[in-house]
């Protein structure tokens, strides 16, 4: 759908898909990302416009990694910060934000949660241990220790917003301790409702968030859905730099005289913002030493760049691209600056991940399909069914398209995904040379 709005005046106005990039690139992708603040008014001609413009800004923050929020000016009285931060918090889904990072928490320690569940779901204890072959006590301990770690160790929220997160959390892990009184009590007090001082006590809370507290309480959220979000960093660099879609840059991790390489994921004529999707590796030094762990918005970053040559130059022959993972990144630039330039007649885009959480910018790639008859998009799962195309991705492919004579492909993700890519693209008869690869290869592969 395209809206056309036009002022009283005949002035030409904005599209709306054309200012809603506008705002994703300038502000969401970079401005707001890198610590600003923002407030813009737009008017409408008339209802539909408003909602279209409403639901594509929703689509666009939260692609972004953004909470989005709809509030009426009319029902809350915004010049009472703590108003407002209720009527923020009513719209917020605390119970999903707490579950997405209790899929951290996981992640960290390796395990994955039961899979084919609701996010909220998969992540009880039992389930998990049981997907896993684990012992259920033991499992409880390590998970609670490093909540209680990540959670009770972050500074930058607020102390009754951390005792408030780590009730939700482990209320969402099912133990036996575990009371749902408390969960609906913290509900009621992040709310906002009238809750008696004796019931907050059982949770540890005090007393009902006041003025002077709101503002704090709203850091907080922010900080919370950071710390729940999509993986991925924006670099604003000093001066500019010039690099082709699918190049990376080698980032230096602080203090431990390593660089680790990752791919720009941004159109290559957005020169000063940098933007990397990072996939969490336990264990790794820069991502679960450094990025996930200490890194914080503003922190100077040191990067080099750009270096590769892994690309999509101007061909006559439509494209398969093929993503594992946060190997989405340089084809995400490359499917940006390929349909800018009308580089190739057409671009078949597959993004794999194991559940839904590992896939991330669906929406995005979802309108930019809708925008360019010439991308398609289908994102992949394998361990989860959904109303999406189920299986690894590469057989997903293969599916797709009995032949690929006549095509060039192009695949980034783990050296895996890519070697049974390759293969597959062979069987269906690509040329070899017409197989370009990107290998995330990580300091195991050198080892
Ligand atoms: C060209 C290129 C582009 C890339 N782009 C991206 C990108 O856009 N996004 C992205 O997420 N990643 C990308 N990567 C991968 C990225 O560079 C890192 O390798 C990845 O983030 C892991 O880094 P780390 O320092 O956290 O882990 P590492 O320290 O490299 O550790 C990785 C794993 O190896 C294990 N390990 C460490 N040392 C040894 C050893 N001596 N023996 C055996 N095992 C060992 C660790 O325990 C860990 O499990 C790219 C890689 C390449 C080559």
């Amino acid at each position: 759908m395209r809206v056309k709005p036009t002022t009283s005046d005949g002035t030409p106005a904005l599209e709306v898909d054309e200012y809603v990039k506008h705002v994703r690139n300038e502000y969401l992708h970079a401005y707001v990302h890198g610590g600003g603040a923002s407030v813009k008014f737009v008017a409408g001609d008339e209802d539909t416009t408003t909602s279209y413009f409403s639901k594509r800004l929703e689509n666009a923050a939260c692609d972004c990694g953004y909470l989005h929020v709809r509030l009426d000016a009319a029902q809350t009285r915004v010049q009472f910060v703590e108003e407002l931060f209720f009527a923020v918090s009513r719209n917020v889904d605390w119970v999903r934000l707490a579950a997405d990072f209790l899929h951290r928490v996981y992640a960290g320690l390796d395990i994955p949660p039961d899979p084919g569940q609701p996010p909220e779901v998969s992540v009880q204890v039992r389930r998990v241990a049981e997907a896993n072959g684990l012992h259920h006590g033991e499992l409880y301990r390590t998970v609670r220790r490093r909540l209680e770690r990540e959670l009770l160790g972050e500074n930058l929220l607020m102390h009754q917003f951390r005792v408030a997160m780590l009730r939700l959390c482990e209320s969402l892990l099912d133990w036996v301790d575990t009371d749902a009184d408390e969960h609906n009590i913290v509900l009621r007090w992040l709310r906002g409702h009238s809750v008696p001082v004796a019931e907050l006590r059982t949770v540890g809370l005090h007393a009902r968030v006041a003025r002077h507290q709101a503002r704090y309480m709203f850091n907080s959220l922010s900080r919370w859905v950071h710390m729940t979000g999509a993986p991925g960093i924006v670099v604003e660099l000093d001066e500019p730099m010039t690099f082709d879609a699918g190049q990376y840059a080698e980032i230096t991790v602080p203090g431990t005289g390593l660089s680790r390489q990752y791919s720009m994921a941004n159109p290559p004529w957005e020169q000063r913002f940098l933007e990397f999707h990072v996939r969490r590796t336990p264990g790794g030094a820069a991502t679960d030493g450094w990025m996930f762990r200490t890194l914080r918005c503003g922190d100077p970053v040191e990067l080099t760049g750009p270096l590769g040559d892994f690309g999509l130059r101007a061909q006559e022959e439509p494209a398969i691209l093929i993503a594992g993972g946060t190997g989405l990144a340089p084809l995400k630039s490359i499917v940006q600056d390929a349909l800018a330039r009308d580089l190739a007649p057409q671009l078949h885009l597959y993004h794999g991940g194991r559940t839904e959480d590992d896939l991330y910018d669906v929406a995005f790639f979802r309108d930019l399909a809708a925008e360019h008859p010439a991308l398609t998009y289908r994102p992949c799962l394998s361990e989860s069914t959904w109303d999406g195309a189920v299986g690894l991705v590469t057989d997903v492919v293969a599916e797709d398209f009995p032949s690929c004579r006549g095509m060039s492909a192009y695949l980034c993700g783990p050296p895996a995904m890519i070697e049974a890519g390759g293969k597959v693209l062979k069987n269906r008869r690509m040329a070899p040379r017409r197989i370009h690869r990107e290998k995330f290869l990580d300091a195991s592969h050198a080892a």
